[in-house]
């Protein structure tokens, strides 16, 4: 009989000649299991998604319930659906008051679409400025923006008027003009390894688009909803960014994106032309459902007290002199070797020893430490001890 793996490299569209392709029948809490019932500890939260765990009850109850109840029903924007009404409010609730529109679409990359969209039209100007070593996602506009070219060479041309900078780099925020639409940002950069903005950068760039009356975007699509002890990580800083784009562990394990902003900015969408930014399947009920029930879960479960302390564990745990640096902000966390094929070596040992994790895109000798939040300080100290024993393992 052909195997569900052998259908898998047959018949589902890969991503990479060496997809870990780990076959796993559920998934509970911090847990994944495989048809043998073997547990991986899911230390990567599959990636960046799973801040309350897999299959939080809250999550399950609240998808099942709205299933039941309706799923789709009409394109976004025009019917008035609870779950979606509820959601933007209690969203809105975790921001600044003028951050009170959240405009729902389905994935990260779709969000960085919209805000990006939504600057242009705003400002009436075209030009964009991001920074090297950005994801912010695979679709062309997304791509445009994102910092590394060797994602991007074979797809051009990309969009034109795109700017880089160097991170974390103020000098170089003259760049800034009055002919810039928007600034993109992370403020903890994920997939260059956990690199966080420096306050006083942030506040530069603040400055800077504020004169210049460019928006400041905030990708919060890897950073949001508790990762890094924060709802928000932009909170940190001293700055309220114009746009916020949302994804990953915002939909509790479905598929949701959104990008938020002012009631002033976010009209521009409706008119001139109409549908400026549309949508099917975006902000879809059941999904909000979810969503809602993992912020409320995040809230009432105060998932983001804990966050800094788990963060102190892994710091006292992971220490070995082939470990060079640990970058971290919350649990968003990485931890630097001298090579990738250490890291590799590594995350192949943990993984075969149940424990998943893996490295970043644009810096592959740091493996990704992004657990659910529910992680327990027991069960940090059993991964950590996986990936202790896996790093003496591969000297
Ligand atoms: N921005 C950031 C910071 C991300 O980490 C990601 C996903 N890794 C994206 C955008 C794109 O999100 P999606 O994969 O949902 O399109």
């Amino acid at each position: 009989m052909i195997s569900n793996r052998q259908l898998f490299l047959e018949h589902v569209g890969q991503t990479s000649d060496f997809p870990l392709s780990l076959e796993l029948e559920r998934a509970e809490g911090i847990y994944m299991f495989d048809k043998n019932d073997k547990p991986y500890i899911d230390l990567i939260s599959g990636i960046g998604v799973s801040n309350v765990g897999h299959c939080h009850p809250n999550v399950v109850k609240a998808v099942q319930e709205q299933a039941a109840k309706y799923m789709h029903l009409m394109v976004y924007g025009e019917f008035v659906q609870q779950p979606q009404v509820q959601l933007a409010e209690a969203i809105s609730t975790t921001l600044p008051d003028k951050l009170s529109v959240v405009f729902f679409v389905n994935s990260g990359s779709e969000a960085v679409e919209g805000a990006l969209k939504l600057a242009k039209r705003y400002t009436g100007r075209s030009e964009i400025i991001s920074f090297n070593k950005a994801y912010h996602g695979s679709t062309h506009g997304a791509l445009s923006v994102t910092g590394d070219e060797s994602l991007k060479q074979a797809y051009r041309p990309l969009l034109p008027q795109i700017n880089h900078l160097d991170f974390n780099e103020i000098g170089q925020l003259s760049g800034i003009t009055q002919k810039t639409a928007a600034v993109i940002i992370e403020p903890i950069q994920g997939e260059a390894g956990v690199r966080p903005a420096s306050p006083s950068f942030m506040a530069a760039l603040r400055e800077k688009c504020t004169e210049t009356g460019t928006l400041l975007i905030c990708d919060e699509i890897q950073s949001g909803f508790g990762r890094t002890g924060t709802f928000w990580a932009f909170e940190d800083y001293d700055i309220t960014p114009d746009i916020i784009v949302s994804a990953k562990g915002m939909g509790g394990g479905m598929p949701l994106g959104a990008f938020i902003s002012s009631a002033e900015i976010m009209q521009v969408l409706r008119n001139n032309p109409i549908l400026g930014h549309i949508t099917t399947f975006g902000g879809h009920p059941v999904n909000c459902a979810a969503s809602l029930a993992c912020l409320r879960t995040i809230q009432e479960d105060n998932l983001i007290i804990e966050v800094k302390k788990k963060e102190a564990l892994f710091h006292k745990l992971l220490v070995h002199p082939s470990i060079l640096e640990i970058r971290s902000k919350g649990l968003m966390i990485a931890v630097q070797f001298d090579s990738f094929e250490r890291a590799k070596a590594i995350i192949d040992h943990a993984i075969e020893h149940g424990v998943v994790t893996d490295w970043f895109l644009f810096c592959d000798d740091s493996i990704r430490i992004a657990p659910p939040l529910i992680i327990t300080d027991k069960e940090i100290q059993q991964s950590c001890a996986i990936l202790m024993n896996g790093i003496n393992a591969t000297q």
